[in-house]
């Protein structure tokens, strides 16, 4: 493939997973609301019909500077942060599989629903089961793409235990049973080495955040009230899918290994 090639169908795959990203967020606002999928973009605070200039990805955020055209309200940052990350998250695919239509596409499928899960999860403290099992089939649907060893069959299972182990123990509350099933999903993705990687990656980073917020808030009183004091202790359910989520993203689009770095000494 030319250079020139490259760097079109490279832009083309950013924009079209921009485009992607636009589609997720309606979905992400509106799923379970009982809002369908159909109708014209509103406003939501003041009901204005928004025109086609106002959704244009990211770069209406940009030119309106996050406010609403006709009233002034903050529009949220999860509009251009999603459809940004769509974008990248189509762009690595397309470097991954630069030849390979059907498993850009598969893996596209794949990283958006794990983009849904993630934001939603972070939004709402909940994953939506619909969500978790259509990506545990995409992950079984995985196996048949690529040749797996016979360890890597397993590494879903292996890797979730311990999470559902904690979500049994705690009846869900250290550990959430949709965190678990995504660690499955992840595991049956990654196979054992690189999903073993991911899995310690998610913890450190989840464990690294949650021991900020809870040094923030122990430095800063005003900051103590009894909500927030409830919000960021160690028990607290704070979303654990962006973190694994995360982990799977570097194991996968950057093939960082640490148990095959590990095995060189
Ligand atoms: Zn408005």
């Amino acid at each position: 493939m030319s250079d020139g090639l490259v760097v079109v169908l490279g832009a083309g795959a950013a924009g079209f997973g921009v485009i992607f990203g636009s589609f997720l967020n309606a979905l992400l606002f509106r799923f379970n609301t009982g809002k369908g999928m159909g109708g014209r973009s509103r406003c939501m605070r003041c009901n204005h019909t928004l025109s086609a200039f106002d959704l244009v990805p990211i770069l209406s955020y940009a030119y309106l500077g996050g406010r609403c055209r006709y009233c002034g309200t903050a529009i949220s940052w999860q509009y251009p942060l999603v459809e940004a990350l769509a974008g990248v998250v189509s762009l690595g695919i397309f470097f991954l599989y630069p030849t390979q239509p059907m498993l850009y596409g598969f893996w596209l499928l794949v990283w958006l629903t794990i983009l849904f899960i993630v934001v939603y999860d972070a939004r709402h403290m909940i994953i939506p089961w619909s969500s978790s099992l259509l990506l545990l089939f995409l992950s079984v649907v995985s196996f048949v793409l690529h040749p797996v060893a016979a360890v890597d069959l397993s590494a879903g299972v292996l890797l979730a235990l311990p999470l559902f182990l904690l979500s049994l123990v705690s009846r869900g509350r250290w550990m959430g049973w949709a965190d678990s099933l995504l660690e499955l999903s992840l595991g049956n993705i990654l196979g054992l080495s690189l999903g073993g990687t991911a899995l310690l990656l998610g913890v450190w980073s989840g464990a690294l955040v949650g021991l900020v917020l809870i040094a923030l808030q122990r430095l800063t009183p005003m900051f103590g009230s009894h909500k927030t004091t409830e919000r960021f202790t160690i028990r607290s359910e704070i979303p654990f899918g962006p973190y694994l989520a995360l982990g799977a993203a570097i194991a996968f689009f950057f093939h960082v290994d640490l148990f095959s770095t590990i095995s060189l000494f």
